[in-house]
C-alpha cells in the first residue's frame, strides 16, 4: 500500500528535500509549511508535475490546534499508512546572557512544542494501522552543544529526548521513533553565518565539507522504510563526522 508522508517546515531547505525524495519514490507526499506560500506552492507544482500526489497545507505547528488540522487534512486527503517528519524549526545566535523569556519559549515552541503537537496529532491514526514512522529532526548541536546557540542546542537535546522516550512506548504498535542529528547543511537557516564561520567549521568536519539538503533526506528515507523496523529510538548523525 502507498504510504503517505507529512513534512512539517517542506517549504525550507531541507524540508523541500525530503519532500522531493519521498514523492520520488512514490509516496504521498503533504507538504507543511507555515509563511513561505509560494515557495509551498511551487514545490507542490514542481512535485505534481512529475506525475506524484501532493499536497499542502498550512499550519504553525507550535499551535496544537493547527497540528492537528495538518494532520486531519491528511487524513481527509490521503489514506495509506503515515509516516511524520518533524523537520519544522527555528535557528537563532546570540549570547546566553543576551537571550529573552520570548527567545527562549518561541524557540521551544517552535522547535519542541511542535513536535509534541503533530506527533500527539498523528499517532491515533499509526496506532489503528499498528504500523507508523516518526523521524524527528534534531541537530549535532542537539548532542554536543553549541556556543551562542544554547537555546536552540537546549531545544535539539529536548527532541532527543522525546524520540527516546516516546520510541518505548510506542514500539508495541508498530511505530518507530528516531532522530536525525543534521550537521551544519547548506540551507537560507544559515545565511546569517559569515564566511569564517562557514570555513572553520567545514575545516573542523573529517569529510571537509557543509552537508546538503539531500544528505539528510537519504536519511530520512532510511529511517522510513519498511526494511527499518527494527531501529528506533536512535539519533543518526548527518554531520560529515564532526561528532
Ligand atoms: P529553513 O530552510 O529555514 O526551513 C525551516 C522550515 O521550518 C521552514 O519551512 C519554515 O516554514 C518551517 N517552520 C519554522 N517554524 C514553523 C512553525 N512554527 N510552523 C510551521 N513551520 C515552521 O531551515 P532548514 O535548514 O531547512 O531546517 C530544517 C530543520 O533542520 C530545522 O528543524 C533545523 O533546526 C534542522 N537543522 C538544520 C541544520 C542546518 O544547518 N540547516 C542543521 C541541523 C538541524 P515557513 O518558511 O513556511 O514559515
Amino acid at each position: 500500500m502507498k504510504k503517505t508522508v507529512i513534512i512539517t517546515g517542506a517549504s525550507g531547505g531541507i524540508g523541500s528535500a525530503i519532500a522531493d525524495a519521498f514523492a520520488l519514490s512514490g509516496h504521498n507526499v503533504v507538504i507543511g509549511y507555515n509563511s513561505s506560500s509560494e515557495k509551498a506552492e511551487a514545490l507542490e507544482a514542481k512535485l505534481s508535475g512529475r506525475g506524484c500526489c501532493v499536497a499542502r497545507f498550512k499550519a504553525d505547528v507550535s499551535c496544537s490546534a493547527q497540528a492537528q488540522s495538518l494532520i486531519d487534512f491528511t487524513k481527509e486527503t490521503f489514506g495509506g499508512k503515515y509516516i511524520l517528519v518533524n523537520n519544522a524549526g527555528i535557528a537563532q545566535q546570540k549570547l546566553f546572557t543576551d537571550i529573552t523569556d520570548g527567545d527562549f519559549d518561541t524557540m521551544m515552541s517552535a522547535n519542541v512544542k511542535s513536535v509534541f503537537n503533530c506527533s500527539r496529532a498523528v499517532l491515533p491514526l499509526m496506532i489503528h494501522d499498528k504500523w507508523g514512522r516518526i523521524i524527528n529532526i534534531s541537530s549535532m548541536w542537539g548532542v554536543c552543544g553549541a556556543s551562542c546557540e544554547v537555546h536552540y542546542s537546549a531545544s535539539k537535546a529536548a527532541v532527543i529526548g522525546l524520540t527516546k522516550a516516546l520510541a518505548k512506548e510506542v514500539g508495541p504498535s508498530g511505530i518507530t521513533v528516531n532522530c536525525v542529528a543534521p550537521g551544519l547543511i547548506d540551507t537560507p537557516m544559515n545565511k546569517n553565518l559569515d564566511k569564517d564561520t562557514v570555513s572553520a567549521l567545514c575545516e573542523e568536519t573529517p569529510v571537509g565539507r557543509i552537508g546538503t539538503p539531500e544528505d539528510v533526506a537519504r536519511a530520512v528515507l532510511f529511517l522510513a522504510d519498511e526494511n527499518s523496523s527494527f531501529i528506533t529510538g536512535q539519533t543518526l548523525g548527518v554531520d560529515g563526522g564532526f561528532i
